[in-house]
Order: C-alpha cells, then structure tokens, then sequence
C-alpha cells in the first residue's frame, strides 16, 4: 500500500482538493469542544484535537432520523403508504477520525451489516465513505484503546492513517479505497526521519496507555457467575439513569422507532434510545424486564464487556474512547467496573 507525505502548509489545499470532489466531514472546533460535521470552509477542519465530545456514530447512524413520509388523508389515494425519505449517497471523506472510532464502526458492523440483516442506510453511508484516520501521538488519560484491542495507530475501519510527524503528515493507504484517494494527491519528499518518527510516536503512544485491566479475566468467566455478581449493588449505586454514556459512545447503537403525526401529515422517525432508559424495554403489556436500576446498569456493562464477546467472539464492545468516563456526572467508570467483574477490585491491573 502506497504512503505520501503532506507538509503542514499544504494540508488545506488538499483539503479544499477533496471538498471539490466529495462531501467532506471532519472535526470543527464548536467554541468549547470538537464535533464532526460536514465542512463548508477548507480552514475549519481542526486536526489539533485529543478526541471529539461525541462520537463519529451519528454520521453513520443520526441521532434523530425521518426515516419515511405518509399522509393520512383519505381523500389522497397514497393514505397511509411509507415515503422513503431521500438520502445523499454522494461519495464523502471523513477526514480525522481517530483510531478508536474506525474500530467501533467494525464492531457495530455485526449489528447493521450481517448475512441475514442489512441496515440499508448504514450499508449505504459505510459504502460511500472514506475514512481518513489521524494516529493518536497524545492520547488522553481516560483513552484506554489498547486494553481492549486497540491502538492508536490501529488502522481497523480505515482507508488512510494520518500521522502526524511535526512538520507535516505520513498518509498511509490501508485499503484500496485509500489508495485511490491518495492517488489523486501530489505529495511532497518524504523526510527521511519519517518512519524513525512513527515507531517512536506510537511508542511513546502505547506507553503512555498502559494497562486499564486484562479482558480475559472477565470474558472467560461464566455468564450467569457474572450476572449475579452483587458488584451490580455496588455500580448502580450513583448511576442516574441519565444515558450520557450511551449517547456519547460509539459503540451504543440501540434506537426506537416513532410515528410523529401532525394533522394528516406524519413521518417515521428512528431516535438514539438506550438501555439506561426505563422505557426503553417496557412493553405494551406493562411489564418491564429491565424496571430496575441495577438491571439496567448491569445490562450496559454486561453487552459491552460480557454478551458481545460471547456471541460474536470479536473482543469486548468498547473500543476504550473514554468518552464515558470524561461524561458521566457521577464518574462511574467503565475501567474501575471491568476489574470490578475482573476480580471484585477497582485497583489498576
Ligand atoms: S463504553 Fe465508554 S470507553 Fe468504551 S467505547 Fe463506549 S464511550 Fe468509549
Ligand atoms: S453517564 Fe453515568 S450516571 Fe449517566 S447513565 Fe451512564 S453511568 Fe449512569
């Protein structure tokens, strides 16, 4: 796969390059924080970010979504038939995404794109993306990639990794739809302390990550063992149920499915929902299976780190972002509640 080097100075040229040929979507700096959004100037893409307050999900899975039109007009001969609603499938690049949040796209894969389901407008928007990545030369101290599969120079998800090297950027094509991107890009002489750098970059990267807990000592430990555990008591304890977590996290990809009406005219929406929620499982009959706090906290927790491995046999469901650990008003923290199933202790492994 081929490799290009990018001086600094060059980058917004390039930018505005891709911006003429594709949708472009990066992060733009919003006043206190970052979020990714489609860019309609070339110097508003901020490359100078740890990690952005949401996650890149919703590009691909929207918060809030008309999914189809309908009219409940009797007079009108299409009363009550599903619109769809028309969507932009253009090709795009997401300029930016860090390792962490390429990954999460792969794990929730197994949720949108499988044999027996497709998601059609996840598939769609995977199909039409290019994800540029930027290495994480400075991760955060609530980043934890690498205990749980991760790095952050890890290219899963990616079409092209950015690192950068000080003066300029390595990209390095990782597929063959980075490739083509990078193909139409004239780069400049690669210095030759380059590949020196990245080893050392992501070094120092790794290191400075450490170990937040070892997943084999929970995922090898029988479910029902687990789910009885009183640590639950303990976790839920200062939970507020206010779903923070889950909004922010890339690999939370749970929605619901209403019918807003007004007059005659109605839409289809799909809206983020979440398992920390009490409607969210309460059925039609009134019962709910998840009517208390502790089963709820539990559950998130157990799918993250518990019945995702088991079933898929394709590592935890999180991807070590921290973005719940930095959001929850509490401070519950998913690292301290994994060495808690780990071995009944919050103590760094
Ligand atoms: S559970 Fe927390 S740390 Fe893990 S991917 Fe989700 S937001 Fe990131
Ligand atoms: S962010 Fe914290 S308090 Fe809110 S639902 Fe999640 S764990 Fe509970």
């Amino acid at each position: 796969m081929s490799e290009i080097y990018i001086a600094r100075e060059k980058l917004p040229g390039i930018v505005e390059q891709w911006m003429g040929r594709y949708r472009l979507f990066g992060p733009v700096f919003q006043g206190q924080y970052h979020e990714f959004e489609q860019v309609k100037q070339p110097g508003a893409v901020d490359l100078d970010f740890v990690n952005t307050k949401l996650s890149p999900k919703g590009l691909f899975h929207p918060q809030a979504e008309k999914m189809f039109e309908f009219t409940l007009d009797k007079q009108n001969p299409e009363a009550g038939i599903l619109k769809e609603i028309p969507r932009d499938y253009s090709e795009r690049v997401i300029l930016g995404i860090r390792p962490c949040d390429a990954r999460a796209f792969v794990l929730d894969d197994v949720n949108f794109n499988t044999n027996d389901i497709k998601d059609p407008w996840w598939v769609r928007r995977r199909e039409c993306s290019t994800l540029v990545g930027l290495a994480c030369n400075d991760p955060c101290s609530t980043c934890f990639c690498t205990s749980v599969g991760g790095g952050p120079f890890d290219t899963a998800g990616l079409d092209v990794l950015l690192v950068d090297v000080g003066d300029g950027f390595v990209a390095q094509a990782v597929t063959p739809k980075g490739e083509d991107l990078l193909a139409g890009i004239q780069g400049d002489p690669m210095p030759g302390e380059a590949p020196q750098k990245i080893e050392d970059l992501k070094k120092a990267a790794e290191a400075s990550l450490g170990k937040a807990f070892q997943v084999e000592s929970f995922t090898q430990k029988n479910m029902l063992d687990l789910f009885s555990d009183p640590l639950w008591e303990e976790v839920q304890f200062s939970c507020i149920n206010c779903g923070t977590c889950t909004f922010v996290c890339p690999t939370c990809w749970c929605f619901d499915i209403q019918d807003e009406v007004s007059e005659d005219k109605g839409a289809r929406m799909r809206l983020w929902d979440a398992c920390m929620f009490p409607l969210f499982t309460y059925h039609g009959s009134g019962h709910n299976p998840r009517g208390q706090k502790l089963q709820r906290v539990r559950q998130r927790f157990m799918h993250k780190l518990k019945y995702y491995p088991d079933k898929y046999g394709n590592g935890v469901a999180c991807v070590g972002c921290g973005r719940c650990v930095k959001a929850c008003p509490v401070n519950i923290d998913i690292r301290q509640v994994a060495r808690l199933m780990s071995d009944g202790c919050v103590c760094p492994a």
